[in-house]
């Protein structure tokens, strides 16, 4: 007898709620239980039927995920988007996760202004339009997370976000190293941000309002050349030819990578990088 839940966003908050302060799990007993909480959503198909909607399982989701090789099915999904979808929803995920950075620079800048004691500007204090711009961008990010394929793109998005810490994957970490963010110092701010239930939207890398960063770069950007560098890192699959955002798009909504068949739950840092991890990755980055 199937597990009956009804999967909705509820119920990902919760997971990632309850999880988030807690040693994250991992090995492959964490991840069948990841795959069977969502297998167990959906309701059986008929054997047979003529009529077919969005969001339908195909023979392919089923065979794979009774195998329990979860690498080989969110590259199946992710290719199978591709494939046949792409094309119309071509921007939805790139949407999506600008919206999440939007919101982790807001987190980030809440952040920066308690610890400078809150700052006010126009007469306003900072931390409440701060506060209304969270509001603002939760909106905007359910609007486009209710905007993804309810096929295999969304069942990639869910499966891969159940994890707390899915932004820790060895490839996001990379990311963050490669822009000087947090990660390439080994000080564990992105794993440790002081981030409470009430911004979970917000978690991630360092964005250009971190101020750990800040200290450690020792000076503040001046206003136009942040806006310059938010624009030069805008994920966009406009053209498709920007590689970056193909690779930042398909690790952060399915959590797969090229050249790795390992479970996706295992590419993720649990600890901070120790410095000859970064020193690793760094190393991968000189490469030609
Ligand atoms: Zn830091
Ligand atoms: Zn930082
Ligand atoms: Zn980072």
């Amino acid at each position: 007898m199937p597990m009956k839940i009804s999967w909705n966003w509820t119920v990902i908050i919760k997971v990632t709620k309850c999880c988030l302060f807690s040693s994250s799990k991992r090995g492959p007993a964490a991840s069948q239980a990841r795959l069977a909480v969502q297998i167990g959503t959906r309701e059986e198909r008929p054997s047979a039927t003529a009529y077919s909607l969005g969001g339908d399982t195909s023979d392919t989701d089923i065979l794979l995920e009774k195998k329990g090789n979860i690498n080989a099915l969110q590259r199946y999904r992710y290719q199978d988007y591709f494939d046949n979808l792409s094309k119309v929803y071509l921007d939805t995920a790139p949407n999506l996760l600008n919206t999440e950075e939007k919101l982790r620079e807001v987190v980030q800048e809440e952040i920066a202004n308690r610890e400078k004691g809150c700052p006010s500007t126009g007469g306003s204090n900072r931390l409440e339009i701060l506060n209304a711009r969270y509001w603002s961008l939760s909106q905007e990010w359910w609007r486009w997370r209710s905007a993804l394929h309810p096929g295999t793109q969304l069942w990639g998005f869910e499966l891969w976000r159940s994890h707390p810490r899915w932004y820790m994957h060895r490839d996001l970490v990379n990311d963050c190293v490669g822009r000087q963010g947090c990660c390439a110092r080994g000080c564990g701010c992105c794993v440790n941000r002081k981030i409470d239930d009430s911004r979970i939207l917000g978690v991630g890398h360092c964005t250009l309002e971190c101020a750990c960063c800040e200290r450690a770069r020792g000076f503040e950007i001046p206003g136009e050349e942040k806006q310059r560098l938010k624009e030069l890192y805008k994920i966009s699959l406009e053209k498709g030819e920007d590689f970056r955002s193909r690779a930042i798009v398909r690790v952060s909504i399915w959590g797969i990578t090229g050249s790795s068949w390992r479970d996706p739950f295992d590419m993720i840092e649990d600890a901070p990088p120790s410095y000859a991890e970064v020193s690793k990755i760094k190393g991968i980055l000189k490469r030609p």
